[in-house]
């Protein structure tokens, strides 16, 4: 059984999308960096997982208008450039949380789960070649 955190919050400011959450965690998304982040068919090929969507066509500027619910599990944004297919489950935005203290724990945990569509943060263990 799996226990999903939920927001309590979720606002739509200027320069974030600042999600409250019941554990009084506070996660604020940059917009662009949840744009960029849309697990929508448009955004990432559903067969292979990976991110098809260039950055380079995403407005710099982006932002999210406006916000809904998908179901119990996760919320949908419309954002400045007409897209709003992606379903962000909590989960997932919770995972992405890039708040110093969740970037700590990540780096720490660091086992890769392997179903994220995550290309590239270049992470590879150094230094655990040589066990003296
Ligand atoms: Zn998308
Ligand atoms: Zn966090």
């Amino acid at each position: 059984m799996e226990q999903i955190i939920v927001p309590d919050a979720i606002n739509l400011e200027d320069d974030a999308v600042v999600i409250l959450w019941e554990d009084a965690h506070r996660s604020p998304f940059p917009h662009r960096y949840l744009r960029l982040r849309c697990p929508c068919a448009n955004c990432v090929d559903e067969m292979s997982g990976k991110r098809t969507l260039d950055p380079d066509t995403v407005p710099s500027d982006v932002k999210a208008l406006d916000q809904l619910p998908a179901g119990k599990y996760g919320i949908q944004f419309l954002w400045s450039d007409a897209h709003y297919t992606g379903i962000y489950t909590y989960k997932v935005l919770r995972a992405a949380c890039p708040c110093i203290i969740c970037g700590e724990a990540r780096a720490k945990v660091n086992n890769s789960n392997g179903n994220s569509a995550d290309g590239g943060a270049g992470d590879l263990p150094a230094g655990d070649a040589n066990p003296s």
